[in-house]
């Protein structure tokens, strides 16, 4: 049903309060990073985990879906993903410490972020600075809908990957993540979106899983599946030969230490 203009004025109101609330919360340490576990559907061995941001407040963890789309419209954005890399970083670091390998791990990256002209530079110079390099970070990006945004994106993306990073583009067969954006930017991984993810196992859509893992391996990308729920998602796609899955079928998204205690246990596997 739609919105009532009660209704427009109240979540209005709700967005101008976050915007308001990012600053102090980001100063008090209230955004928190948790890790979503990737597996190897063919050894089951944990290959790496999307970064994935919470906002701890009084009334409990805001999911990422309320937040991230007021900060993008305020410009905001930019400062919530340079402080999940930070946090990224840092935990990379750790695990490192603990004479442990955590796989790669991927940050998200809004293209409002990424429409900056100094994006790829700052966050480069970030991940530099605490000791990160290429093979154990990727970051994971939508393609823009307007052309304009569209070269800008393909441009940062281009210099994230000569720094050594992994790009990758997230929701692919959703939304705006098209073909085109394929051909403009050389992508290191797809992330099949969990629409198509959630119907693995239906032949029509086994087909169309098999045909895309195909064109991902013919253009060097592989493919990671987001979204995987059931056992009988995990065997369609390992039939239809994608490699890499992530989903609560696996492991939901966990806090720092539960990741950590996870890279731990598979060392010792
Ligand atoms: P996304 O990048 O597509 O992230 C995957 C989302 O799917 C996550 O929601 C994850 O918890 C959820 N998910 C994972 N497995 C399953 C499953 O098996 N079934 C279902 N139904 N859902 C699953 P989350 O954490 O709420 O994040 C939502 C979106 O917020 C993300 O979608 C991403 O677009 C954005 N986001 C999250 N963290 C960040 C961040 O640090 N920076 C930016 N710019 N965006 C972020
Ligand atoms: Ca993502
Ligand atoms: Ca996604």
């Amino acid at each position: 049903m739609a919105e009532g203009l009660w209704g427009r004025m109240r979540r209005c109101g709700q967005d101008r309060a976050l915007a308001l609330a990012f600053g102090g919360a980001l100063a008090a340490g209230r955004f928190q990073v948790w890790y979503q576990p990737k597996f190897d559907l063919d050894t089951g061995g944990l290959r790496g985990a999307e970064a994935l941001v919470r906002w701890q407040r009084a009334e409990g963890l805001v999911p990422p879906d309320r937040f991230i789309p007021v900060l993008e419209r305020t410009g905001q954005i930019a400062a919530l993903d340079a402080e999940v890399l930070r946090q990224v970083c840092r935990d990379i670091g750790e695990i490192r410490r603990r004479q442990l390998a955590p796989g790669c791990i991927s940050v998200n990256l809004s293209r409002r972020h990424l429409a900056r002209p100094d994006a790829a530079k700052r966050i480069g110079a970030l991940a530099a600075g605490a000791g990160v390099g290429g093979g154990e970070l990727a970051f994971e990006i939508t393609e823009s809908a307007a052309e304009s945004d569209a070269d800008r994106l393909a441009e940062q993306a281009c210099r994230l990957r000569a720094m050594g990073f992994g790009v990758e583009m997230d929701d692919f067969g959703a939304g705006s993540s098209t073909l085109g954006s394929l051909a403009r930017i050389p992508f290191d991984a797809l992330k099949l979106d969990r629409s198509l993810v959630g119907r693995a196992g239906q032949p029509r859509m086994d087909e169309i899983l098999a045909c895309t893992v195909e064109m991902a391996r013919r253009l060097g990308m592989e493919v990671v599946a987001e979204g995987v729920e059931t056992a009988a998602h995990a065997q369609a796609l390992r039939r239809a030969g994608c490699r890499l899955a992530q989903g609560y079928y696996f492991s939901r998204p966990l806090p720092r230490e539960e990741f950590f205690a996870l890279v731990q246990r598979e060392a010792t596997r």
